[in-house]
């Protein structure tokens, strides 16, 4: 069976890396829009200069040029055996124009008190070439700019210093939370409580899914 999935909950709930673990249980592709237009500013690619001052100060992409990249990602043919959407739908019209080219079978809802979004956001980490999330506190690297996995440099995404992630919550709060009672309408929303830690949302994750 395909699993067309689409995570949603506020920036810091534990999406991004519920999906690198879910992915592979499920063996379809994961998703990110944040980490393509991440991609397209570390390349300077023209789409990556459109980008950065938007994403920096915590603000949403137009819909036009983020459905266009999505619709673009699902033209190739991995797209059959499913997906992880993370990040994407964040506006009612974004979830009406996937709707025009995918059917979702479900809206994992990630839901996460607000004391442990700020927690969670203010000490992220993460490695600049393989993407891994590292955490401050709760699982740092041993350098704490070096990634133990590959290498790489860590360091703290500009949207995660403390003004941004403000506008991001508010944003989502304004822009992204109603698409949680979007998705209720249609029958497909899953809430997981996401307040705990990664492998304990794995579990509720599984068990919601009856995977
Ligand atoms: P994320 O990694 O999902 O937190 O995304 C980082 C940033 O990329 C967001 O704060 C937005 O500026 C931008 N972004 C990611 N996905 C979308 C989307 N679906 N619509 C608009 N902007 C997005």
């Amino acid at each position: 069976m395909a699993h067309n999935l689409i995570f949603l909950g506020p920036p810091g709930a534990g999406k991004g890396t519920l999906a690198v673990r879910a992915k592979d249980l499920l063996a379809v592709p994961h998703i990110s829009t944040g980490n393509i237009f991440r991609e397209a500013i570390a390349e300077k690619s023209p789409l990556g200069l459109k980008v950065k001052a938007i994403i920096d100060a915590g603000k949403l992409v137009d819909d036009e040029t983020t459905v266009a990249l999505v619709r673009e990602r699902f033209t190739r043919p991995d797209i059959r055996s499913g997906y992880i959407l993370d990040g994407f739908p964040r506006t009612i019209a974004q979830a009406e124009a996937l709707a025009s080219f995918s059917k979702v079978d479900a809206a994992v809802n990630f839901d996460i008190e607000d004391a442990a979004v700020l927690e969670r956001l203010g000490g992220r980490r993460v490695c600049r070439k393989c993407g891994f999330n590292w955490h401050r506190k709760f699982n740092p690297p041993i350098n704490e700019k070096v990634c133990d996995k590959c290498g790489g440099e860590v360091y703290t995404r500009d949207d995660d210093k403390a003004e941004a992630i403000q506008k991001r919550l508010a944003v989502y709060r304004e822009q992204t939370a109603p698409l949680t009672g979007w998705y209720r309408e249609k029958g497909l929303l899953v809430n997981i409580d996401a307040n705990g830690n990664v492998e304990e949302i794995l579990t509720l994750f599984k068990k919601a899914l009856n995977l």
